[in-house]
């Protein structure tokens, strides 16, 4: 509903601007909260000088305080640098066989992330999947993959002892390709830190398999540590996105803005605990809501906005009772049903004129005329569309010219604008108070 009519009220919503100062002390407060998230101090800083500069002179709803009107502008801009392109939590795995590459630190959750989206791959989207396990250095790792394979029910490449990573991918590949299977993951070894021969071997496993998606996976709690990960990960090997990993803990999740904020790589899913199915798709809501830790306030922002929104709604109503309903309404409820594709939106919203709606459907309604509607209007002048009586042949002609259409066309829009206009009023006599009351619920 705020966005639906967020623009629209825009000039109505005005009651006080932010100053410089109530921007100021609310992100002295955030920074902190930021920080406490464990989220890098020079994304942190970024990040607020950021807010500082857009949030300044923005309007205040009525009601809250600018603090916590600040609160909300941070949690929204959150909500953007953590969104990526595309949808989230997609994987390229066309092209059977799609080779998948797990890269990270050791112990930062690959082994089971491996696991658990070979299991989403197979079950969500009916893959076939093969998994393998490039991690010669502890045996145990291999074999901990071949188990939860068996518990999950997908195969796993056979182990043959003494083989080399980049020589485990070939034979990875070529039995992908041979048995048939759709997508087939490499699990790789980590270290406890970056270093060279880590990164060499996997960027030769890399040149041999030539990945459709790298994914990074990192500890969700660790803030500043994942992020230098991430830049040494995607610089030497580069990635496709990022699996944050526990992120069933008490951290805040701060490093999911850093990431997004340095490698721009696209977070796709986060791991919350270690059984096969604890994984989700990544939503930047939830992830925002934590980071921040003021979920409070974004609620009290968000419910504040909707109060306005109902009583500014009421206040139009009472206008089209009056029978005041112009021009610049109609066009605002011609865009709205652009907007919409359809004719749910305002008219749906309020009892009485979803027969309304309907007849304009059923005149035959599509985004061409409505765009024409539109055009015809915003070819008048301020005065012509607040008092449509204004319209005699001349005026009609050079409106009608303006906007590339026939006089006819306009004919044909103000008659729709009379029976609109005819009918709200006819409603507001029936209804009063009564009626409008049950249209705010
Ligand atoms: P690898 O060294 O990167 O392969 O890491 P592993 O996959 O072996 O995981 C290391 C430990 O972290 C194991 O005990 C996992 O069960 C655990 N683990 C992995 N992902 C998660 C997660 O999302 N939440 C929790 N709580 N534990 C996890
Ligand atoms: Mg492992």
């Amino acid at each position: 509903l705020s966005e639906r009519l967020g623009g629209v009220f825009d000039r109505l919503t005005k009651q006080g601007a932010l100053s410089e100062d109530d921007v100021k002390t609310a992100l002295r407060e955030v920074r902190v909260a930021l920080l406490e998230a464990d989220v890098s101090l020079p994304v942190a800083r970024d990040f607020v000088k950021k807010i500082q500069d857009q949030a300044t002179g923005q309007a205040v709803t009525k009601s809250v305080t600018p603090g916590q009107q600040v609160v909300k502008i941070v949690h929204d801009a959150l909500i953007d640098v953590l969104q990526g392109e595309g949808e989230p939590g997609a994987l390229k795995v066309d092209n059977p066989p799609a080779p998948i590459l797990m890269v990270g630190l050791q112990g930062s959750g690959k082994t089971t992330t491996t696991g658990k989206l070979a299991k989403r791959l197979k079950e969500k989207d009916g893959k076939r999947v093969l998994m393998a396990s490039l991690d010669v250095y502890r045996p145990a790792a291999m074999d901990q993959l071949a188990v939860l394979g068996a518990q999950i029910g997908v195969d796993t490449l056979p182990i043959v002892p003494g083989q080399k990573p980049v020589d485990i991918a070939k034979r990875a590949k070529q039995q992908a390709t041979m048995g048939g299977y759709d997508v087939y993951m490499l699990d790789t070894a980590g270290r406890l830190h970056i270093d060279e021969v880590l990164m060499d071997e996997v960027e030769q496993v890399r040149n041999v398999v030539n990945p459709r998606e790298t994914l990074l996976v990192v500890d969700g709690l660790t803030g500043q540590v994942a992020v230098e990960v991430a830049e040494e990960f995607d610089a030497k090997v580069g990635i496709s996105g990022v699996v944050l990993t526990r992120m069933d803990g008490d951290g805040r999740g701060g490093a999911a803005l850093s990431m997004r904020a340095v490698t721009g790589k696209p977070i796709k899913y986060v791991g919350l605990g270690e059984k096969m199915d604890a994984l989700e798709t990544f939503e930047p809501e939830r992830i925002a809501g934590r980071i921040l830790g003021m979920g409070d306030i974004v609620a009290l922002v968000e419910k504040a906005q909707e109060t306005i929104e109902a009583e500014q709604a009421e206040r139009m109503m009472k206008r089209f009772q009056k029978g005041q309903f112009n021009m610049n309404d109609l066009k605002m409820q011609l865009e709205q049903m652009l907007k919409m594709g359809g004719m749910e939106g305002i008219m749906g919203m309020m009892p009485g004129m979803g027969k309304m709606a309907k007849q304009v459907q059923e005149a035959g309604f599509d985004d061409s005329i409505l765009k024409r509607q539109i055009a015809l209007i915003q070819s008048m002048t301020k005065k012509e569309r607040a008092n449509p009586q204004l319209l005699q042949a001349s005026r009609k002609k050079r409106i009608a010219a303006g906007a590339g259409m026939e006089v006819s066309d306009l004919n044909k829009l103000l008659k729709m604008h009379r029976q609109m206009a005819d009918m709200m009023k006819k409603m507001g006599k029936m209804g009063k108070g009564g009626m409008l009351k049950q249209a705010m619920k």
